[in-house]
C-alpha cells in the first residue's frame, strides 16, 4: 500500500476529551473517527489491526476445535423471553421492533441462538461436545460510552459456546479455553492475568475475567505479590478477624440530637469520635425483601458478596420511599435498633466495643451501642482494601487496575434448562446439556495492545498486530533516482509476502518521521541521497539505526521478523 493513497488522518496534536492514551493514540494515528456518542468509524489502519488480532483469535479458537459461525444479530423477544432475559438485561439492550409489530433485540450476547443450533446439529452423546464461536458486531445501550472504542456502543466480540454431557467435560473444555486466550494474548504480546469474577447477569457457576494490567483501567483488580493470588477485587474474601472480648461495662445506648448533620464527616466532626467508632447501615432491597447491611464508617458494603450470600439475583439499594413507607426511618438516620427486619453485620462489627449509629429518627443518632444491643448475623460483607490479608498467604493485597479483555463463564444448565436443550445419553435417556460461554472484546484488546505499547512518541505496535511491520520511508520523492529504487525495493518486499507501506508522499522527510513514530510501525527502511551507494538506512521502532545495502534489505527484514 502507497501512503499517497491509503486513509490514515493523523492529526498534529492531541485531540482533546481523551480518558485514556488508547482513545488518545487512536483518533491521533487516524485509527478511528467519533461519529457520536459511544459510535466510531473505523478507518483502514484499524481494520488491518483487526484483521490481525481476529486471524490470532480464530487460529487459536480453531486449534481447539471451536466452528466458526455467524449468528443473526436480530433476536426475537420470544427467544429471549425463554431464557427470561428480555427483562433481565434491560435498558442496555437495544429493542426494535418489524413492520409486523413483531418485537427483536439487537442481540447482545447470543447464549439462545447458541443452545438453538446444538438444539439443531446435537441428538446423541456422541455428537458431544459441541463448540462453536462468531466474531461479529454486539449492541449494548451504555448508559455512559468512555474510553473511545473501550466502552461503546457498538463493538466486535468473538463468542463462544460449548455444550456437554457432563460437568467433568464441561471443565475440560473450559480449561481448554483457557489456555487457548492465554496464547492469543501472548501472541499478541499483551501482559494479562485470568481472575476469578461473579457471573452477574449471565447467570451459571464459575467465571473468570482476563485482565490487562494497565493505570487507566476500569476494573479494580487485587494482586498478592507473594503467592500469585489475583482476583477481581468485588470478589476478595475478607478474613474474619480474630474475636475480640467485650471488655467495657454495658451502657444503654443514648440517643442523641445530631441536627442539620448531613454527611459522616460532618457526624465524625459534630461528636468527635474516629469514623472506626462508627457504624454504617444501609437497606437493600434483595429480590423481594428488605435486608440491613452494616460495616464499619470507614468501610464499603460489598453488594455481590451480600446477594450471593443471600442467594438472590437482583440486589439494589432501597429507595427514600421504600425506606419510609416500610420501616418509617430517614435515608442517614438508619441504624440496627429497628424492627422487622433482618440485619446482616460485617465481622469486624462485630469486634467494636461502643458505637455510634442512627437512631431511625430524622436529625438523632444513638451512641453507647453495642452488638448485643440488635440481632444480627455476622458475614463477609466488605469490600477488601488495598492492604488487607491475601486470602491465600496472608502477607498484604496490592490494588491495580485494569481492563477486561476476556470472559470465560461455566453456565452449567442454566440457559439449557430453561430452552429444554437435550440429548439422548448412553443410556437412551433424553438429558439437558451442560454449557460454557467464552468472550473476547476485539476493540478492547486492540486497546490493550496500545496501552501497553505507547510511549512519548506514539504506539510502538509489536510485529503480530500492526498495521503495517515495515514503513518504507523515500526522503526525497521528487529525486528519480531515490523514487526508482524506492519502487523496486517496495516492490521486492510485497513479492516476498512483506507487510509493507510505502511512504511516498511529497512531505518533509521530518514530517514523515513523526508520523512514522506516532504510528508506531515496527521497522523504518530509509531511501536516500546513499541510494547512489546501494545503502539504506534500516530503523527499527525500538532499536538503534543501521546502514545497509539494498542487497540485504529482504535479509535483514527477515531476520527482524524472526526476532520481533
Ligand atoms: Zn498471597
Amino acid at each position: 500500500m502507497k501512503f499517497s493513497k491509503f486513509l490514515i488522518p493523523t492529526m498534529v496534536n492531541n485531540p482533546s476529551d481523551c480518558d485514556n492514551n488508547s482513545q488518545r493514540l487512536m483518533l491521533r494515528t487516524g485509527m478511528i473517527k467519533k461519529v457520536s456518542n459511544g459510535l466510531y468509524f473505523y478507518l483502514p489502519s484499524f481494520m488491518r489491526v483487526m484483521e490481525k488480532v481476529t486471524r490470532v483469535i480464530n487460529e487459536e479458537m480453531q486449534n481447539i476445535g471451536c466452528n466458526h459461525v455467524k449468528f443473526p444479530i436480530l433476536v426475537s423477544k420470544d427467544l429471549l423471553d425463554m431464557s427470561g432475559r428480555w427483562n433481565a438485561f434491560g435498558k442496555e439492550m437495544f429493542k426494535l421492533q418489524d413492520r409486523n409489530d413483531k418485537l427483536y433485540a439487537i442481540s447482545p450476547t447470543n447464549e439462545e441462538y447458541a443452545c438453538l443450533l446444538a438444539q439443531n446439529f446435537v441428538t446423541s452423546y456422541k455428537d458431544l461436545p459441541f463448540a462453536i464461536y462468531q466474531i461479529q458486531q454486539k449492541h449494548r445501550d451504555e448508559i455512559r460510552p468512555r474510553g473511545g472504542v473501550m466502552r461503546a456502543r457498538e463493538f466486535i466480540m468473538k463468542d463462544a459456546y460449548s455444550f456437554h454431557d457432563s460437568d467433568e467435560n464441561l471443565s475440560d473444555f473450559y480449561n481448554k479455553v483457557k489456555n487457548a486466550y492465554m496464547t492469543i494474548f501472548k501472541r499478541l504480546g499483551l501482559n494479562v492475568v485470568a481472575v476469578n469474577a461473579d457471573s452477574g447477569a449471565m447467570g451459571g457457576e464459575q467465571s473468570q475475567e482476563f485482565m490487562s494490567i494497565c493505570e487507566t483501567g476500569d476494573a479494580d483488580i487485587a494482586i498478592c505479590e507473594d503467592c500469585g493470588f489475583v482476583a477481581n477485587l468485588e470478589t476478595v474474601p475478607c478474613l474474619k478477624p480474630l474475636q475480640q472480648p467485650f471488655t467495657l461495662q454495658y451502657l444503654k445506648p443514648e440517643k442523641i440530637h445530631t441536627p442539620n448533620i448531613k454527611t459522616i464527616d460532618e457526624l465524625l466532626n459534630f461528636l468527635k469520635i474516629d469514623i472506626k467508632n462508627f457504624v454504617k447501615s444501609m437497606i437493600f432491597k434483595a429480590d423481594n425483601s428488605y435486608v440491613m447491611a452494616l460495616v464499619r464508617g470507614d468501610r464499603e458494603v460489598n453488594d455481590v458478596k451480600l446477594a450471593k450470600y443471600l442467594k438472590v439475583k437482583n440486589i439494589e439499594l432501597a429507595s427514600e420511599e421504600e425506606i419510609k413507607k416500610n420501616f418509617n426511618t430517614e435515608i442517614g438516620f438508619i441504624g440496627p435498633l429497628l424492627q422487622n427486619i433482618k440485619i446482616y453485620a460485617d465481622y469486624e462489627v462485630e469486634n467494636m466495643q461502643y458505637f455510634v449509629v442512627g437512631a431511625n429518627e430524622k436529625d438523632f443518632h444513638l451512641k453507647n451501642v453495642s452488638c448485643r444491643d440488635f440481632k444480627a448475623e455476622f458475614i463477609d460483607l466488605r469490600c477488601a482494601e488495598q492492604g488487607d490479608c491475601c486470602p491465600v498467604c496472608g502477607k498484604p493485597l496490592k490494588l491495580v487496575k485494569g481492563n477486561e479483555l476476556g470472559h470465560v463463564f461455566k453456565l452449567g444448565k442454566h440457559y439449557t434448562e430453561k430452552l429444554n436443550i437435550t440429548f439422548v445419553n448412553k443410556d437412551g435417556k433424553n438429558q439437558t446439556m451442560t454449557m460454557g460461554c467464552y468472550g473476547i472484546g476485539v476493540e478492547r484488546t486492540i486497546s490493550a495492545i496500545i496501552e501497553q505499547f505507547a510511549d512519548e512518541k506514539g504506539i510502538a505496535w509489536p510485529v503480530s498486530s500492526a498495521p503495517f511491520v515495515v514503513n518504507l520511508i523515500t526522503v526525497d520523492i521528487k529525486n528519480q533516482e531515490q523514487k526508482q529504487a524506492s519502487e523496486e525495493i517496495y516492490n521486492k518486499l510485497l513479492n516476498a509476502g512483506i507487510d509493507v507501506l510505502w511512504d511516498d508522499r511529497e512531505e518533509r522527510v521530518g514530517f514523515k518521521f513523526k508520523d512514522s513514530e506516532l504510528i508506531g510501525f515496527p521497522l523504518n527502511i530509509i531511501i536516500g541521497k546513499n541510494i547512489l551507494n546501494n545503502q539504506v538506512e534500516f530503523q527499527p521502532r525500538l532499536a538503534e539505526k543501521q546502514i545497509i545495502d539494498v542487497k540485504d534489505i529482504l535479509y535483514n527484514v527477515r531476520e527482524f521478523l524472526n526476532k520481533n
